[in-house]
């Protein structure tokens, strides 16, 4: 017989995912989210949507005072209504034009950025206290946002294999950019998101780690839900019958 049990439904539980870009972080925590009845945080949104605002400025990403200025002015607020929350920055809804290739080599540099850093940290942990069921994911979750978070898990893969992911997502949106291409900002992303001094890209300690080379979204999410139940064991409910039958002293 198969257990079904659910997350009991007032504790507070942070489950941090964090890994290199293209180990598809965001899909697989959004749906491990909804899955669990947790809600869900991009934090990789929160840089991006600077990036872009910086752009949209003409705010040089490497002009480190104004881009820390910038990020100290700028209002980034979610809408959790909907699935997966909407990021809007100064009443500005961010949608896909924080996703061009654009902000994405702009992002990378201001990842950098001390200050921007300390801003987005400070919010997403204002966030997590006002959303305490959350599954959160990023680059330095687990290891400085949220070290004492319930559940850390880190997501890898092959830098290949990412490459490829990232490319037939592109093509699927009408994009066409050689792997090889791809390859190189992903190996020039880890590179830079792994030596920043503040919140660099590391295993968090402990962490538990997921290899999602060979694995497609199901499976990985399956994974990380077992962590889960594993991790926070304690926190799991059985169902309201099964509850009062063990109390019984039956067997369920
Ligand atoms: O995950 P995503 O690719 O959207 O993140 C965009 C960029 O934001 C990354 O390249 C990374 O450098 C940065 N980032 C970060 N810390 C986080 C999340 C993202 O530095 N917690």
């Amino acid at each position: 017989m198969q257990l079904m049990m659910t997350l009991t439904a007032t504790a507070s539980i942070i489950v941090t995912i964090d890994g290199p870009a293209g180990t598809g972080k965001s899909t697989v925590a959004s749906s491990l989210a909804r899955r669990l009845g947790l809600e869900f945080l991009d934090t990789g949104a929160m840089y991006r949507a600077i990036a872009w605002r910086a752009l949209e400025k003409s705010i040089d990403p490497r002009d480190a005072a104004a881009v820390a200025a910038l990020a100290l002015r700028s209002t980034l607020r979610f809408d959790w209504k909907v699935d997966p929350p909407e990021l809007f920055i100064d009443g500005c809804a961010c949608g896909e034009s924080i996703r061009t290739p654009e902000v994405t080599a702009a992002v990378a540099i201001i990842a950098c950025n001390l200050e921007v850093r300390r801003a987005m940290v400070r919010q997403q942990r204002a966030i997590a206290a006002a959303h305490p069921r959350l599954v959160t994911e990023g680059r330095d979750q687990g290891s400085a946002v949220f070290p004492d978070a319930t559940v850390r898990i880190y997501l890898d893969a092959a830098p290949e294999i990412r490459a490829r992911r990232r490319a037939e997502q592109l093509r699927a949106k009408g994009v066409n950019i050689e792997a090889e291409i791809i390859l190189q900002s992903i190996l020039s992303r880890d590179a830079s998101d792994r030596a920043r001094s503040e919140g660099p890209l590391v295993r968090p300690e402990g962490a538990d780690v997921v290899d999602t080379g060979d694995l497609d979204v199901e499976r990985v999410v399956d994974a990380l839900e077992a962590i889960v139940r594993i991790r926070a064991g304690a926190m799991y409910e059985l169902p309201a019958h099964i509850e009062s039958a063990v109390d019984d002293g039956e067997a369920p």
